[in-house]
């Protein structure tokens, strides 16, 4: 079918916009990831009985659906060639007091602001701030830079609320017909997962006891079990101060290696930035080595005394004022958008093993990985991230096109990861540059769990197909640089 073929009849159906634009489709072939796919129609439900409809049109024609919020991803997992859902109208906020029931097309920046009135927040903090939706953080397992403290998204949800692949409303927990999943994944499997902090490759089976956990299941599904259109999420009470620590190393390697022993303070954020991003951070700052950036929001005092006897760093700054630790906070938020000037016209950087997660004891392993990789094809690259959770996002430097390169790169670099007990992805997700290798960070068994998982809950394939479960290589296919 055309897309004004679907277009048309899709229309007649649904009370909500429907386009086939050309301009509009083109909009929609890309994320904040490296690749490009034109979708064929774009849809813009306003509830779920508009959702429900698309759904049984889409299943009648078998035509893949794909959910979308914000657009930030960065691995692809927003983008294919069906039909687009783009969530912004399920917008609803209530607030509880120690929780939000919020829809999933809900802006973060909007819910922050509202939250904020009322003293309080939510715990995950994608660096791209206000653009992100909670169903793409749902969708990606979205974590950042307090989750440290705060844990990612499957740490902070309560409930989930969803539309599944025949067109029904589901509610986690609740009683429905996927609840006996849990006995059959737990009956004679072992599973095996790396001891990681935060995880988001996969399905998170290792996290569900019973079927009351099915909601844990939904985070960093990325649209592939169901259309989620609410959400209940904890809320915390904004801390009364905060203590930020900047601390300048010579090398990555000795700013890793004091990590573990920072995080027996337990504070709330330590993030890394190497000196691609420091030379262009507008506050007086040694522009050759790294810095660690270490925040507490409890226990102010003594964690003041506590880091300088820590650290074998220089400690460069330390500030108590709220504003100023916002700005300074904002230096490491633009990390990415630093990194992109430090490369030239006929230089990439791919999004693509810019999300692995480890033990922290095993940070300085990752690092020489990468430097043995950098070696061996004569590359740069750029590395910043979340240490405080063995989560670092790595750019490399590459010459464009150079597609077998690439390959080479996430082959190498994904079995290293894996080898040392970590995994691909720690926040952003599997989408279209990971999907392919879930295989390789699972054992079979595993693997066939999340197969049958995806098949109980999609057996038509129409839901985001080709994520998270993956049978062509994607890594280098549609990527549009
Ligand atoms: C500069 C920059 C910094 C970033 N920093 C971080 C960071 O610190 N931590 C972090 O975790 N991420 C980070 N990200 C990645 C990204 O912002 C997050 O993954 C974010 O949560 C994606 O939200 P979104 O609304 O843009 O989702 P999208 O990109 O639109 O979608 C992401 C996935 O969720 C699915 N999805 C969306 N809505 C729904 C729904 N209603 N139902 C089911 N599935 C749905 C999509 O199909 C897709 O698979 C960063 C991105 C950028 C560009």
């Amino acid at each position: 079918m055309k897309p004004s073929d679907i277009g048309q009849e899709l229309s007649k159906k649904v009370r909500c916009q429907v386009s086939w634009d050309n301009h509009v489709r083109d909009c929609y072939s890309v994320d904040a990831s490296s690749y490009l796919i034109k979708p064929q129609i774009v849809t813009f439900p306003r509830n779920e009985s508009d959702i429900i409809k698309i759904i049984k049109f889409a299943r009648k024609y078998h035509i893949p659906v794909i959910p979308r919020g914000g657009g930030t991803g960065l691995v692809g997992s927003a983008l294919g060639r069906g039909i687009i859902l783009d969530m912004r109208h399920l917008d609803k906020i209530k607030l509880g007091s120690k929780h939000v029931k919020v829809g999933s097309g809900v802006f973060k920046g909007r819910l922050d602001k509202i939250l904020k009135k009322q003293g309080r927040f939510i715990g995950p903090d994608p660096s791209i701030g206000p653009f992100c939706t909670i169903g793409g953080m749902i969708g990606t397992n979205a974590s950042g830079i307090h989750s440290l403290k705060y844990g990612s998204v499957i740490d902070n949800l309560i409930q989930v609320r969803m539309i599944s692949s025949s067109g029904v409303v589901i509610e986690f927990p609740g009683k429905n017909k996927f609840n006996s999943i849990i006995k059959k994944i737990h009956s004679k499997n072992e599973i095996h997962f790396p001891k990681v902090s935060k995880n988001s490759c996969g399905y998170r089976i290792d996290v569900l006891s019973s079927e009351k956990d099915l909601y844990k299941l939904i985070a960093g599904s990325e649209g592939t079990l169901g259309i989620i259109t609410s959400a209940k999420i904890s809320t915390y009470e904004l801390p009364k101060s905060i203590l930020l620590c900047i601390i300048h190393y010579k090398t990555l390697s000795e700013a890793v290696r004091d990590v573990p022993e920072i995080i027996k303070s337990r504070p709330s954020a330590v993030e890394i930035v190497d000196n691609n991003i420091t030379k262009y951070i507008k506050v007086n700052v040694p522009k050759s080595g790294c810095l660690l950036f270490v925040e507490f929001d409890n226990n102010i005092q003594p964690n003041r005394k506590q880091i300088q006897k820590i650290t074998s760093g220089r400690i460069i700054r330390v500030e108590s004022d709220t504003e100023k630790i916002k700005k300074l906070w904002n230096f490491r938020n633009s990390a990415l958008a630093y990194s992109l000037r430090s490369i030239t016209k006929n230089e990439t950087m791919p999004t693509l093993i810019e999300d692995a997660v480890v033990p922290v004891r095993r940070l300085p392993l990752l690092l020489k990985m990468l430097d043995m990789i950098s070696k061996k094809y004569g590359l740069r690259m750029i590395i910043y991230g979340h240490v405080g959770n063995g989560n670092i996002h790595i750019r490399p430097i590459l010459k464009q096109k150079d597609l077998r390169l690439i390959k080479n790169i996430a082959h190498e670099f994904f079995s290293g990861v894996i080898g040392i007990g970590g995994s691909i992805t720690g926040e952003h997700g599997d989408g279209l540059a990971r999907s392919e290798f879930v295989k390789m960070q699972y054992d079979a068994k595993t693997y066939s769990i999340f197969k049958n998982i995806k098949k109980q809950f999609d057996p038509k394939n129409i839901l985001n197909p080709g994520k998270i479960i993956s049978n062509h290589s994607t890594v280098t296919r549609n990527l549009k640089i």
